[in-house]
């Protein structure tokens, strides 16, 4: 049996003087580090438990600063916050299909883009909608786009002193439309082979904005069609079929279990132009 020792602040700030003195591993939900030290992978000496960290994980929205989400938040918190689906529901919808409810309700946001896994399903929902994340060691605060904060495989911006303390997302924009399309090779609950976030922001039919970022097959996201590659035009089935193609050339995907990087590189193609269909405006955003 492998022993360690827990230590459970009850603050933000007493985490922060733990980190700053201390070598001590950060947990939250436990679902990804519990396996690395299962396998051996990692050997603990203390952990810093955060969960007992009260109102860490609060959603709160307005109109003029957008969406925060404590760091804490679980996977469940977000998916199911009335902030979130009536606001963002492309996050909604990237968050809902990740694994399975038993592990939504004990993963943190903050924990799945601090572990920054490339197989993961928010982080390309949050950098298709500009997230930034706010990071706090026990003198500052400092907030990074996540473009920024998602580094590579495994690997952020993270200092060792650090601790993520919310997610953050700007208003989201008028008369736009987004979805998030997740692609498994194994069970329905897996990690994505692919996934792909598009939206699109429209005036009077007409595009004014797409992004379109693909997520799981390469070490970070990649923001294959940004602002305005379509801008001005109509999102008819042929400009589709040509970001798709723009798409497939665009990423160099890993091969790995769940697929090989041809298999992805023709899986993107398909998503993106299925994502971008479903960001097609209805009458309500004309
Ligand atoms: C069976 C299974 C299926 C899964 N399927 C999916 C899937 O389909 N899609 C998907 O996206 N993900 C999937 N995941 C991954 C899951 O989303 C992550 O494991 C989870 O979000 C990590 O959060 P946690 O709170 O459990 O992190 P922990 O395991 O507690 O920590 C993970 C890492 O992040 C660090 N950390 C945690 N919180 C913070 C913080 N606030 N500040 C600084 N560092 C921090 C820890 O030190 C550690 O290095 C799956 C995981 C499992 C076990």
């Amino acid at each position: 049996m492998r022993r360690f020792e827990i230590l459970e602040p009850r603050s933000i700030q007493e985490a922060c003087n733990i980190l700053a003195e201390e070598d001590v591993k950060v947990i939250a939900g436990g679902t990804a580090l519990l396996i690395l030290i299962k396998q051996g992978l990692f050997v603990p000496k203390t952990l810093l438990n955060l969960k007992k960290i009260k109102g860490s994980g609060e959603i709160t929205y307005n109109h003029q600063d957008g969406l925060r989400v404590g760091g804490l938040a679980t996977i469940y918190d977000v998916e199911s916050a009335p902030a979130v689906r009536e606001h963002y529901p492309l996050v909604a919808q990237a968050c809902h299909v990740v694994a399975n409810i038993r592990i939504r309700n004990m993963a943190t946001i903050g924990g799945n883009l601090a572990h920054a896994d490339y197989q993961s399903d928010p982080p390309a929902a949050l950098v298709a909608l500009d997230a930034s994340v706010e990071l706090t060691n026990r003198n500052a605060v400092r907030t990074v786009k996540l473009t920024d904060f998602l580094v590579g495989m495994y690997e952020t911006g993270l200092a060792r002193d650090e601790l993520l303390t919310a997610l953050l997302l700007p208003p989201p924009p008028l008369n736009s439309r987004g979805t998030y399309l997740k692609f498994t090779t194994r069970s329905s609950e897996d990690r994505p082979c692919a996934g792909v976030a598009a939206t699109a922001r429209y005036s009077g039919g007409i595009c004014e904005e797409v992004r379109v970022v693909v997520g799981a097959v390469s070490p970070t996201p990649v923001v294959v069609i940004d602002r305005d590659a379509v801008q001005g035009k109509e999102l008819t089935s042929d400009v589709i079929e040509k970001i798709a193609l723009r798409a497939e050339a665009a990423v160099d995907p890993i091969d790995d279990l769940r697929g090989t990087a041809n298999y992805k590189r023709h899986l993107v193609k398909v998503l993106v132009g299925r994502a971008l269909a479903a960001c097609v405006p209805t009458e309500g955003l004309r």
